[in-house]
């Protein structure tokens, strides 16, 4: 039986997948012919669907603290995969996860950081396929290979937006930047229900699964991307793709309250939450004349979709502030 104070060194690697990882496949294996314990998975692709490929990895001590809840950990491991894959107009579908763990991980670890994993698979109808682990001499890795499912040809990438496209962002930009600068013990903030908020934006991002599905079936949208590396990068991404530029009114961001209290306090915040990464909500361009049924498919989807600019000939992105160029340091998250 399951003794928490174990460590995985004292476990082994195949007791462990039979502990762990093969009770998670049994709940939900939709389309997974032949799962964990194989060689590799054999996957159910409808004939009529593209099959669409992302992986992510979370490093101890790049992405995550050493102290970081497992549970937590578990589900952001799949919630930013889910992201790639909604920022596709695509339907997630199956996982492999790959873990690199030192031996001295304690069993309840693990069994934290499953149980995030089952959570977030049940709640977006994602099922793993298959996986490896090895011991790690130290600091754990978690890499998440996702695989998703999108109708021919239907697949949003972020080449596409045209000139006079109008810019539309869906939830609210920044507050993940604030909540890791919480997390961090870089950013104080008083009202407790704030900093909870924050926190749990930046530690659950919640991938915009039905709105991803739902704007790729919409022909006015022209391209689409989730903003992990911050706001003012990732619109710089889709623009490079599409070789276009974009303005941007800075104040038509939609920020959350929480967000809205602190710039007020401290207008310096501003360019952290322009370039800040890990919101995980979704950019799309489209024709001017489709803002209504976005507006429509994304109140069907339960998140709101904001216009914040315009997609222009000239390339780079410009952010407005009272109408002047706001000068920011920092384009978003670099990985090196
Ligand atoms: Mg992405």
């Amino acid at each position: 039986m399951s003794d928490p104070t174990r460590t995985l060194a004292e476990i082994g690697e195949f007791p462990m997948i039979q502990a762990f990882f093969a009770p998670l496949q049994v709940a939900s294996a939709a389309g997974v012919v032949t799962g964990i314990g194989d060689d590799a998975a054999v996957l159910a692709v409808p004939r009529t669907q593209h099959l669409l490929a992302t992986v992510d990895a979370m490093v101890e001590g790049v992405h995550f603290a050493s102290d970081a809840d497992p549970f937590l950990l578990g589900q952001k491991a799949l919630r930013v995969n889910l992201s790639d894959i909604a920022a596709m107009g695509g339907q997630p579908a199956w996982y492999l996860l790959s873990l690199a763990l030192p031996g001295a991980t304690p069993e309840a670890w693990l069994a934290e950081f499953v149980r995030g994993l089952g959570v977030a698979g049940e709640a977006f109808g994602v099922r793993i396929a298959g996986g490896n682990t090895t011991a790690a001499p130290a600091g754990r890795s978690i890499h998440v290979t996702m695989f998703g499912l999108v109708s021919q040809a239907r697949a949003l990438t972020r080449a596409g937006a045209l000139v006079g496209d109008r810019i539309l962002v869906s939830g609210t930009i920044g507050d993940a930047a604030l909540g890791l600068a919480v997390r961090q013990g870089r950013l104080v903030v008083e009202d407790e229900a704030d900093r909870v908020f924050l926190a749990s934006r930046f530690d659950l991002p919640e991938p915009r699964v039905g709105l991803g599905v739902a704007v790729s079936d919409a022909a006015a949208v022209h391209a689409l991307i989730d903003v992990s590396d911050g706001l003012v990068a990732d619109l710089g991404h889709l623009c490079q793709a599409s070789g276009v530029g974009a303005q941007v009114d800075v104040a038509k961001i939609p920020l959350s309250e929480a967000a809205r209290r602190l710039l007020a306090q401290d207008a310096g915040l501003l360019p952290l939450l322009l370039t800040g990464g890990e919101d995980y909500e979704l950019i799309c361009t489209a024709a001017e004349g489709a803002l209504e049924m976005l507006h429509t498919l994304a109140r069907q989807a339960g998140v709101a979709l904001t216009e914040i600019g315009v997609i222009t000939e000239a390339p780079g992105v410009v952010m407005l502030a009272d109408g002047q160029p706001v000068r920011l340091e920092q384009g978003g998250w670099r990985h090196f």
